[in-house]
């Protein structure tokens, strides 16, 4: 970028959000320059950097764009947009994802509940209750 006219199309408190948003622009093949701007108060004390997201002239409009847009349902489709489960939501017999509820009647799920035992699973896959 070194030469080109940048323009200034957002400005962060914290440096971890410029970055965010650095490396949103890049995931979208905006090439941005992040800048710390120092201000300093009429009385002479320094107020708290911001970080500053510069990015070519010709490249401004498409940068605000990005950054002002949501772009969650996107992320949703990729495979790193889906948290792995956690162990304890995984069949302990056969790793299958596909654990689902038992419900007792509700005397037994009363009592469940009085004495705080744990919830009842059954693996869809293998039929295991867990
Ligand atoms: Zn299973």
């Amino acid at each position: 970028m070194t030469g080109d006219e940048l323009e200034i199309v957002e400005n962060y408190d914290s440096e971890y959000e410029a970055s965010l948003a650095h490396a949103k622009l890049e995931a979208y093949g905006v090439s941005a320059k992040l800048l710390e701007s120092r201000r300093t108060a009429r009385h002479g004390a320094e107020l708290p950097a911001r970080t500053i997201v510069a990015v070519r002239c010709e490249d401004a409009a498409a940068a605000r764009e990005i950054l002002a847009g949501d772009h969650s349902a996107a992320l949703a489709d990729t495979p790193e947009g889906r948290l792995p489960p956690s162990p304890d939501e995984l069949c302990k017999f056969c790793g299958a994802e596909e654990l689902a509820r038992v419900r007792g009647d509700v005397t037994v799920e009363a009592l469940r509940w009085m004495f705080r035992m744990r919830k009842h699973w059954r693996c869809r896959r293998c039929g295991r209750d867990q």
